[in-house]
């Protein structure tokens, strides 16, 4: 990679170009993904860790083609299952940096149970979810994040469902660092990317994107009115919601993830939650180097409650 690039040094210098697969990408024209595309894959030659040292690892949905996108490893999974793919592979490859691409119906509906648990389990991994509000590949089906009343083809009378607020969610689950950005907002979500890939453990990333098919304008209010948005800061106030943000205090992060355009007229971008935490690799390391490669597998197998039949 050094010598493609150029660097005699021996220390490569990666460009957008080193994490671009020959694969074109085949969402909808407009939609929101390409943005997060963009961003994300200018972002990693930052992070100086080779394409062969890093997994994507996605489920079902339109976001689920993001891992073909990528000249990285990858896992396009089954529905719902990335977060339980990439825990395996995190656990068992503590060196590898390991990302979830998901979607709000992938990673809430049918992936809720292996979300909640990755991110209490603090799993070394970095969990983008692309929240439309919609089930895009499927063609407009209401989601779990679909506002109450919502009317879709498959809810002709609107949605009697009350939605996910995801943030509020993956800090219940214990999240150790809890994210928002907007795809559109190339800059700021970077930041966030960055704050994820630094930190140790579960980082979970809701990312604001627009279905311009399913669900057009969904997130209007927040991607073309920049008055409608707050940026948190560590230790500062939260536009006039009242709340100083601190991100290691949990009841924080909890009241600004309920702070949102309906009850404040403005929506907190940024990060919310963010603590140190032994994450779950370290911790399944310490005990198998506790156990000092002693044991017999196949008696533990055959002890205790066994019997012929
Ligand atoms: Fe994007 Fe929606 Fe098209 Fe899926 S259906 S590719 S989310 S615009």
């Amino acid at each position: 990679m050094a010598e493609e690039n150029g660097d005699v040094s021996g220390v490569a210098t990666l460009t957008k170009k080193d994490f671009t697969s020959d694969q074109e990408p085949r969402w909808c024209p407009g939609c929101g993904d390409y943005a997060i595309l963009a961003a994300v894959q200018g972002f990693m030659p930052e992070l100086g860790i080779e394409p062969h040292n890093t997994v994507f690892i996605s489920g079902i949905g339109c976001s689920g083609r993001f891992t073909y996108y990528m000249d990285t490893y990858g896992f396009h999974g089954i529905h719902g299952r990335a977060p339980a793919i990439a825990t395996g592979v995190a656990t068992a490859n503590p060196d590898l940096h390991v990302w979830v691409v998901t979607g709000d119906g992938d990673a809430l509906s049918i992936g809720g149970n292996h979300l909640i648990h990755a991110l209490r389990r603090n799993v070394n991994i970095k969990i983008l979810m692309f929240n439309n509000q919609i089930y895009g590949l499927t063609k407009g089906q209401y989601s779990p994040t679909s506002e109450q009343g919502k009317v879709t083809g498959s809810t002709p009378a609107g949605s009697v469902d009350y939605p996910f607020n995801p943030l509020s969610l993956a800090l219940g689950a214990e999240a150790t660092f809890v994210a928002r950005a907007i795809d559109t907002d190339r800059a700021h979500l970077t930041t966030v990317l960055r704050a994820a890939a630094e930190h140790r453990g579960s980082a979970f990333v809701e990312i604001f994107q627009n279905c311009n098919i399913y669900n057009d304008g969904a997130f209007d209010f927040v991607r073309d009115e920049k008055e409608n948005r707050v940026y948190l800061e560590h230790g500062q106030p939260a536009g006039d919601t009242g709340i100083v943000h601190v991100e290691t205090d949990f009841a924080t992060a909890f009241a600004l993830s309920r702070v949102t355009f309906e009850t404040h007229g403005v929506v907190p971008l940024g990060v919310f939650r963010e603590i140190q935490r032994d994450s779950y690799d370290e911790l399944v390391q310490a005990q198998l180097d506790n156990a000092k490669g002693e044991g017999d597998l196949q008696a533990l197998v055959a002890s205790g409650d066994t019997w012929v039949i």
